[in-house]
């Protein structure tokens, strides 16, 4: 990840290395200027994301298919839809999100109230990868605006179909005074880190996420990385495993396996994993038919770099099913290998395709040690009717997001926090929480003058120690 093939301007209001510098700058007077603060701004602009997606599905499809083959069914749920959804979700609630919320007040400074104030923060940086470039770069837009904020929205360059649609339409819809996407890859988003904002919010992998801390120490910006890693699952023997196939191949499968909450690799007992394996392959069937190739449900790997990197980890591997690949059209079959070795080439990386190793254990306390000794994923995901296991899972493994029974499915839910922990991120979004990210809870006291009744605390203190 990160090479930059795709690597062009296509004509992006502000693209362009010169004109960076100068961009940032003109966002900040107009935040200064407090034209993006008032609670009408903010409707505003949210309602005319929501209108730029309604009256451009089409185009944002077409787009998507061009960058990942992704069905439109599958970008309904997992990307217009999705950002509709969280758009609804803000435009209902944010009046009461930006409420001041009343503190109590100790007796020491009584009579005062206490409260806190949500104030945006300034100019703020998001930028997106490419696999879910429509949700990715849009969800993060609506927190940053929706809690008053200028922004720069810096979509990938790996997606440069889906990336030339909103540059377009971005300036179309927004208040461009305040609102403006820097297309390009490294040397674009090197300048944009080279420049003062007041928080950046990065969504890829970790290598760069460490490029975007080093970049935010110079002006002390806070940062969210939304970082990936190996998201394991762990299926026993007390469940239908036949269900269970559908569930797995649902999440791995969706967009060719380049999801970041995707089920990395599947642990289970060799019984376990014997049985699994044919439901799998019928389920394969089932959902792509006989030819994966030829199904319009199947997305496709979205660079050469990306499919040459996916092709080299089957080599000498056993294969349950699929393999196969067409370099042309970067196909690569929905794949299942066997017996993994710990390590194999496969369990040394986050596979990000459509790739599916199945891992064996001996027992759930061999899996939990396994898992464990990784990096912290950003889910995790047990099939398991034991309310045992479940517990050993709650309480003894650390991972962003912890599902039982369904892989991906959390960041469906608006009020759980999505983000990672430990190498998969720092920082968490979604609903209130991403108004939250992008916002300030400023602390106000206020305590009048007269009756003068915080004399107890003034020097000199002779007689007043027993006070306290
Ligand atoms: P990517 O290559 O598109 O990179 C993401 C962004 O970083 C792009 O905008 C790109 O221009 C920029 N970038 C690349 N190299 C850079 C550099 N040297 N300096 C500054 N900026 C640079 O996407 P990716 O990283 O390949 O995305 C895949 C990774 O993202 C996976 O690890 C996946 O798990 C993770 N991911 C995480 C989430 C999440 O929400 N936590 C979501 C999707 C993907």
């Amino acid at each position: 990840p990160g090479e930059a093939e795709g690597n062009q301007n296509s004509g992006g209001q502000y693209s362009g290395i010169e004109s960076i510098a100068a961009a940032v700058a003109r966002l900040r007077t107009t935040f200064d200027s407090g034209i993006t603060k008032p609670y009408s701004w903010r409707i505003r602009q949210l309602k005319a994301l929501k209108a730029l997606l309604l009256e451009n599905t089409p185009e944002i499809e077409g787009a998507l298919i061009a960058d990942l083959a992704k069905n439109p069914a599958e970008a309904q749920l997992t990307e217009i839809g999705f950002v509709l959804a969280e758009i609804e979700n803000t435009l209902a609630n944010l009046k009461r999100w930006l409420r001041p919320k009343r503190v109590a007040t100790p007796l020491l400074i009584a009579p005062s109230s206490a409260k806190t104030v949500r104030e945006p923060l300034g100019v703020v940086l998001v930028i997106a990868p490419w696999n879910y470039p429509v949700q990715l770069l849009l969800v993060p837009v609506i927190g940053a605006l929706a809690a008053g904020n200028a922004l720069v929205a810096k979509p990938s360059e790996l997606a440069p179909a889906t990336s030339a649609v909103f540059a377009r339409l971005f300036a179309r819809y927004f208040d461009a005074r305040a609102i403006a996407l820097v297309e390009g890859g490294v040397p674009e988003t090197t300048e944009l880190l080279k420049q003062r904002f007041d928080h950046i919010f990065y969504t890829g992998n970790g290598r760069v996420g460490r490029i975007v801390m080093q970049a935010a120490v110079e002006n002390l910006t806070p940062v969210t990385l939304e970082l990936g890693g190996k998201s394991p699952v762990y299926v026993d023997d007390t469940v239908d495993l036949k269900t269970v196939a559908h569930r797995i191949a649902w999440g791995k499968f969706m967009n060719a396996g380049q999801t970041c909450v995707a089920p990395d690799y599947l642990l289970a007992t060799p019984a376990v994993a014997a049985a699994l394996e044919p439901l799998l392959v019928e389920v394969i069937a089932e959902f792509y038919g006989a030819d994966p190739a030829t199904s319009d449900s199947y997305g496709r790997i979205i660079n050469d770099s990306q499919f040459e990197r996916l092709t080299g980890l089957i080599e000498g591997e056993s294969v349950v099913t699929g393999g196969d690949s067409d370099a042309r059209t970067r196909y690569l079959a929905p794949t299942i290998l066997h017996d993994v070795s710990r390590d194999s080439a496969v369990m040394a990386q986050e596979i990000f395709g459509p790739i599916l190793p199945i891992v064996t254990v001996d027992s759930l306390g061999d899996a939990l040690r396994y898992i464990n000794a990784g990096d912290k994923p950003l889910a995790l995901y047990v099939f398991s009717d034991s309310k045992a296991v479940r517990r050993r899972f709650i309480t003894g493994t650390s991972s962003g997001a912890l599902a039982f029974g369904v892989p991906a499915a959390h960041l469906l839910v608006q009020g759980l926090p999505f983000g990672g922990v430990g190498a998969s991120g720092m920082g968490a979004y979604h609903g209130e929480r991403s108004v939250a990210v992008f916002s300030h809870d400023k602390a106000v006291l206020s305590k009048i003058l007269k009756p003068d009744t915080f004399n107890l605390v003034y020097p000199p203190f002779t007689q007043k120690k027993d006070a306290f």
